[in-house]
């Protein structure tokens, strides 16, 4: 048996030498006689995993004292009903940019609890585009600013940090975190599910800063609270543990690949190859996204004939690259390229494009 290359959008492919340490570690964790599974979450083993694990984020993302880093669970999918739930703090409304799917979900559920003001929308376009920030209708008084910096499913990503002029800027980072360096301290909020560019899913990180906490809506939930995570380090209750230890361990592996800057430079060498195959097809092979906000980490393209999406993906299995079928709801293909794709699974990925746009075009 061989691991293949695994292109799909979440849960991810993982780095393989996490996967080789997790499996030498699984049975028993250093000297601890336990798994890290079943271990305290309240040992001394385990707050050390812990620990290692935050310190590991936070030097990687170069997190600026004032923010706290929490270890959630939930997905995004719960994020964006606790943002409006924690940070309208007295105001009626938040500014939202749509520019796709995760947005509009992040938008619906922000409707169940205040006013939502879709700053600017890219549905017009059919979301293959980044509306320009000129014509953005951002609002003084609004409790924060949400927008999904990467689009998973239509794979447009900003090239750009909103400018909000005080307002907290609020980021679904799912699927772009740790992709390349940031500048944490524009942000008031970050929030990610962990399975795409972290580790395995059933962890939800949130980078939140502390002047944000403590004024939750009236009757909150105590674990919908982020204020009580943060007073009790993410440890209220049980913290998905096992998550947490897979997550310190990718963070060793890319300070061990030179940080986000060097991750940086291989994530814009990878998609640049799978684009320029794709603009090199005759047009064979597109991508309906604007050139200016085409993402690194998740790629739809289409076939000029769509009958020939099923040996498409049967003849990519047969290669050993898997999952390679577009969202449901936009048809086609998409490679999602997270960090832990190695460059040798892009070239595998374009030497089998070309040479499949040859047989059949
Ligand atoms: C995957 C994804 C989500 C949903 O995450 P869950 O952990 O399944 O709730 C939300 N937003 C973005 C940008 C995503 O990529």
């Amino acid at each position: 048996m061989t691991r293949i290359y695994n292109f799909g959008a979440g849960p991810a492919t993982l780095p393989r030498p996490v996967l080789e340490k997790a499996r030498d570690e699984l049975v028993e964790w250093r000297d601890s006689g336990m798994s890290v599974m079943e271990m305290s979450h309240r040992g001394r083993e385990f707050l050390e995993i812990a620990a290692h694990a935050e310190a590991g984020l936070r030097s990687l993302l170069g997190i600026p004292e004032g923010y706290k880093v929490l270890f959630l669970q939930g997905g995004a999918s719960l994020q964006f009903a606790m943002v409006p739930i924690n940070l309208l703090r007295g105001r009626a409304g938040a500014d939202y940019l749509d520019t796709g799917q995760w947005s509009r979900k992040a938008i619906q559920e922000a409707r169940k609890f205040c006013e939502v003001n879709v700053a600017a929308s890219g549905e017009a376009g059919r979301y293959t585009d980044i509306p320009d920030p000129r014509s953005w209708r951002l609002r003084r008084d609004a409790a924060y600013v949400h927008y999904t910096p990467n689009e998973t499913i239509g794979g447009v990503e900003f090239g750009f940090i909103p400018e909000t002029h005080g307002v907290p800027l609020v980021a679904d980072m799912s699927s772009t975190i740790l992709s390349r360096p940031l500048d944490v301290g524009r942000f008031g909020l970050i929030y990610a599910g962990a399975q795409k560019n972290i580790g395995p899913s059933g962890l939800t990180v949130v980078i939140v800063r502390e002047d944000l906490l403590g004024a939750p809506l009236s009757g909150t939930p105590t674990l919908l609270d982020y204020a009580v995570h943060a007073h009790n380090d993410s440890m209220y209750n049980t913290p998905p543990t096992y998550p947490i230890y897979i997550a310190g361990l990718v963070f060793d592996w890319l300070q061990s690949r030179g940080g986000l800057a060097g991750i940086a430079a291989v994530n814009e060498r990878k998609a640049a190859r799978v684009y320029a195959t794709i603009a090199e097809s005759g047009g064979f092979y597109a991508c309906p996204v604007a050139a200016s906000c085409r993402s690194w980490m998740n790629i739809p393209f289409t076939l000029q004939d769509a009958r020939l999406d099923p040996p498409f993906l049967q003849e990519a299995k047969e290669a050993g690259l898997l999952q390679l079928k577009g969202h449901r709801s936009v048809g086609g293909m998409r490679a999602s390229l997270y960090n832990a794709m190695p460059e040798e699974g892009v070239e595998a990925l374009v030497v089998f494009m070309r040479d499949f746009a040859r047989r059949h075009g």
